[in-house]
């Protein structure tokens, strides 16, 4: 009996490296869903509200923050010609708007981590000063900023596992509170965020194991020591909270630009998934404003696919991609991840549409495309998100979920968002390597 799920046609393809549309067997109604969610409305209003609370901190101590009022949110941006490029160059048939959601220019981090990496450590921070008595929920957080409160942050450790992109988010906030902090970066992290980092203090660790290893030391060095601080991104529902409030911001901005999501205008979203976390939370948060209106897919590079692994085979956090002969390593930064997020899979199952993988190759000649057409550099990973509009009604399985939701007349009205996970931090150099990097598939 063991290895079973060998015998799964998606994991046999997953094994194989091949390309695949996904769809997810295990989706139920949003009606159906929303009662058995370990997750709720009000935990992500909590959220909402606590991220206000710190505005006046953010302004404070992130300039960058000040014309937003020390809201960090991205753009939403049409991007009719990169559509047109997809269709004319990579064989696309995109109907409707294609839309780029640019969290690869958030603010402070130049990543979607922006989102759940700071609401962490802004959790945390209002924990310990609540109970220190440093604040009360009224008060004006811009206070957290003084040096008497610094200097009792400073006691404190914040410690992470990361690839790169969380460690810069957790590393660059928590600096900025005034705590001690330790990033743990598995060894596909790249030279410039570890040197990022420790232009800002950070103590960066490098291991020569991979992500989950990296989170395994990580979290045992901060065990270690009461005044430590881990942030588990395998398992942090703090993170998630984080990343969904992102939903309710792209509700107003739709709403601004006058594009209208129901029935007959149906929402999609692609999002370039890791250990599950970032896109799993926005995920969870457009459910709750869409419903049923709202179809999310997310992406994963070929040798990286654990969400649709642990998904797939119901293991979860319980199998890695390594078990079924990959290695885990992309040129994805942020994606180079072999085994999911023990929390998200599970909340994912009723209500993620389905998956798509890609070869990293395309990863460039999207963002190539994207730099062509409309002069936008976001970081290969984030180009994950373009394999979904593309292949949405090519794959069998995802032209099937169309057709059995009745969305393929529909699709003529669709508002498609690809994603951008991240991109403004990448430095000059590198952005040039990228583009003359081509690859076989
Ligand atoms: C982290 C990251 C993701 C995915 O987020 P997870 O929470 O790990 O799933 C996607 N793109 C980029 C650029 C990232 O850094």
């Amino acid at each position: 009996m063991e290895r079973e799920y060998m015998n799964l046609p998606v994991v046999r393809k997953l094994a194989e490296k091949e390309q695949v549309g996904w769809r997810n067997p295990k989706k139920l109604s949003w009606e159906e869903s929303k009662g058995i969610l370990p997750v709720t409305a009000s935990e992500v209003e909590d959220a909402k509200a606590r991220l206000a609370r710190f505005a006046p901190f953010i302004q404070k101590c992130f300039p960058e923050t000040k014309e937003s009022g020390g809201v960090i949110e991205s753009e939403l941006v049409p991007i009719e010609k990169m559509k047109e490029l997809l269709n004319q160059e990579f064989g696309g048939t995109i109907e409707g708007t294609l839309l780029l959601k640019k969290d690869s220019h958030l603010a402070v981090a130049g990543s979607v981590k922006a989102r759940g990496g700071i609401y962490e450590v802004l959790k945390h921070t209002e924990d310990l000063a609540l109970e220190a008595g440093l604040i009360t929920v009224e008060d004006d957080y811009s206070k957290l900023a003084s040096d008497e409160c610094r200097k009792y942050f400073s006691q404190y450790t914040i410690q992470v596992g990361s690839t790169g992109n969380l460690g810069l988010s957790i590393g660059i906030a928590s600096a900025a509170v005034g705590y001690r902090v330790v990033v743990h970066m598995s060894a596909d992290a790249r030279q410039w965020k570890k040197d990022l980092l420790r232009s800002h203090g950070v103590t960066v660790i490098e291991y020569e194991s991979d992500y989950s290893e990296a989170v395994k030391q990580g979290r045992k060095e901060s065990d270690a020591d009461p005044k430590s601080y881990f942030v588990d991104d395998e398992n942090s529902k703090n993170l998630f909270l984080g990343y969904a409030v992102a939903a309710g911001r792209l509700k107003d901005q739709l709403t601004e630009q006058g594009i209208c999501i129901d029935e007959e205008h149906p929402l999609f979203l692609y999002i370039p998934c890791g250990v599950g976390g970032a896109p799993g939370g926005v995920t969870y948060g457009a459910k709750e404003i869409w419903g049923d209106n709202v179809h999310v897919f997310f992406v994963e590079p070929v040798e990286a696919p654990c969400m649709i692994l642990g998904m797939a085979t119901g293991l979860h956090h319980e199998i890695s991609v390594q078990e079924i002969g990959l290695t885990g390593q992309t040129h994805a930064d942020g994606l180079a991840v072999g085994r999911p997020s023990g929390f998200v899979g599970k909340v994912m199952d009723p209500i993620l549409s389905g998956e798509f993988t890609v070869h990293d190759k395309w990863l460039y000649e999207y963002m190539r495309a994207l730099i062509k057409s409309e002069n936008i550099f976001i970081e290969p990973s984030s180009c994950a998100a373009f394999e979904g509009p593309l292949k949405l009604n090519q794959y069998e399985e995802t032209r099937g979920y169309l057709q059995e939701h009745g969305l393929l007349e529909k699709l003529p009205n669709a508002v498609h968002i690809a994603w951008a996970t991240g991109g403004r931090l990448v430095p000059e150099e590198i952005r040039r390597e990228y583009q003359n990097t081509y690859l076989e598939e």
